[in-house]
């Protein structure tokens, strides 16, 4: 019998409504002895079950829900399932790209675990105790249910930090890639290194702004601020952009951006590449006067935790005063936080108190997020961590 959780009184109320995390304050009594990773009952106080669930001793965050539905067997064959009605959720997407978020951890039912492919790799990125448990029935389901020549592991982060988890990195099924992987998202060529790369190698979840931007680049100056490699600037360029100008403060992202560019038909001198710090380049295209009728603000997240949220916003508040004013009348803003503690209604007041600082008119046309494969479960809200807006100054 699996070990069991019983939760002090009044505790229950957030597992009834089905949202999959149990803090572990909200823990009163262990029965048996489970090791991290185990499979858990939960019982409320008054002993009616409540979930079955994976079991995290070291996070804040003590167990993540499985399932809800008593007599749920956790097993390979089970986490098999998970896997194969994930992937096959995302079958309509592939007409426009070879690279897409096959597993989203708790939107899909399975915390802690996110899978993206790109061509014919799946890179898997283990985040929780539970998951880890079942990295070798996860991996074979993947590769089953994509016919994949290979899944690398790609394991690191602050979240397996929380988990006392030690990173891991290598080939699970199959080769490791032996260089980048070539993608392509909406006729864009693109590269992903699954090693050194960002998160999984690739900022999926921008997939269908990078599209946006190419539809509102023609004829237009963009600025692009925290580009990374460059998807945002070579969708511009693509769509006939009349300049384009990335900036990002890491020279290997930078490099990759101009490789983007060339695989992508465009010639060096076509575009600018600014190595720095975007706060210091707002504040001097500022001093020299410089304006633009596209600018993205994609930064990194701000806010790790709700402890940040007060410093983050006034980071979010300067880039998008700064970003505002070097903005042409008519011009257009794509802003972001990726910083899940900062939800949409909060971002929205922050850039709204940009707007009024920086003395400028301006519509919103758009909330804007991740694409469909990164989808939100109605009863976990925090899953939903990339929101945007698009603004049009007047
Ligand atoms: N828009 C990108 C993803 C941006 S990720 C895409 O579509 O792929 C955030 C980027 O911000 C990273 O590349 C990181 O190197 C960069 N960055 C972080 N802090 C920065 C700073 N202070 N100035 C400039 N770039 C920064």
């Amino acid at each position: 019998m699996s070990a069991r959780l019983i939760l002090k009184p009044g505790k229950e109320r957030s597992l009834e409504r089905r949202h999959p995390w149990l803090y572990a304050q909200a823990v009163n009594k262990i029965q048996g002895k489970p090791v991290a990773g185990d499979t858990v009952e939960i019982l409320a106080a008054d002993g009616r079950w409540l979930a079955v669930a994976s079991y995290s001793p070291d996070s804040a965050i003590v167990a993540r829900a499985w399932s809800f539905v008593s007599g749920t067997t956790i097993d390979d064959a089970w986490i098999s399932q998970k896997v194969k009605d994930a992937v096959a959720r995302r079958e309509s997407l592939r007409f426009n790209t070879d690279a897409i978020r096959l597993i989203f951890g708790e939107a899909d039912g399975l915390p802690g675990i996110i899978a993206d492919q790109y061509a014919d790799y799946v890179v898997l990125q283990l985040l929780s105790a539970g998951a880890d448990r079942w990295r070798a029935a996860i991996a074979a389901a993947l590769k089953q249910a994509t016919g994949c020549r290979a899944v690398f592991e790609r394991s690191d982060g602050a979240a397996r930090t929380r988990e006392k988890l030690e990173p891991q990195m290598g080939p699970l099924i199959g080769d490791a890639p032996a260089e980048p992987i070539a993608i392509q998202e909406y006729g864009l060529n693109m590269l992903v290194d699954p090693v050194k790369g960002h998160k999984t190698g690739h900022y999926i979840d921008q997939r269908d702004n990078r599209y946006l931007c190419g539809q509102l680049a023609q004829g237009r100056d963009v600025l692009n601020l925290f580009s990374y490699t460059g998807g945002f600037s070579v969708a511009a360029l693509r769509n006939g952009a009349r300049r384009v100008v990335s900036v990002d403060s890491s020279a290997d992202a930078m490099a990759l951006a101009q490789q983007h560019a060339r695989i992508n038909g465009i010639f060096p001198g076509e575009a600018e590449w600014v190595t720095a710090d975007a706060f210091d380049t707002l504040k001097r295209f500022l001093a020299e006067q410089q304006r633009f009728d596209l600018i993205i603000l994609d930064p990194p997240k701000f806010a790790p935790s709700y402890r940040h949220v007060d410093k983050a916003a006034r980071a979010y508040k300067e880039i998008n005063l700064k970003a505002l004013k070097l903005l042409r009348p008519g011009g257009y803003l794509m802003t972001y936080s990726c910083s899940g503690a900062i939800d949409v209604d909060l971002f929205q007041k922050i850039v709204a108190g940009a707007v009024f600082d920086a003395r400028v008119d301006c519509q919103m046309l758009r909330r804007l997020g991740a694409g469909e494969d990164h989808p939100t479960s109605m009863t976990h809200p925090e899953g939903e961590y990339l929101k945007g807006l698009l603004l049009r100054a007047m």
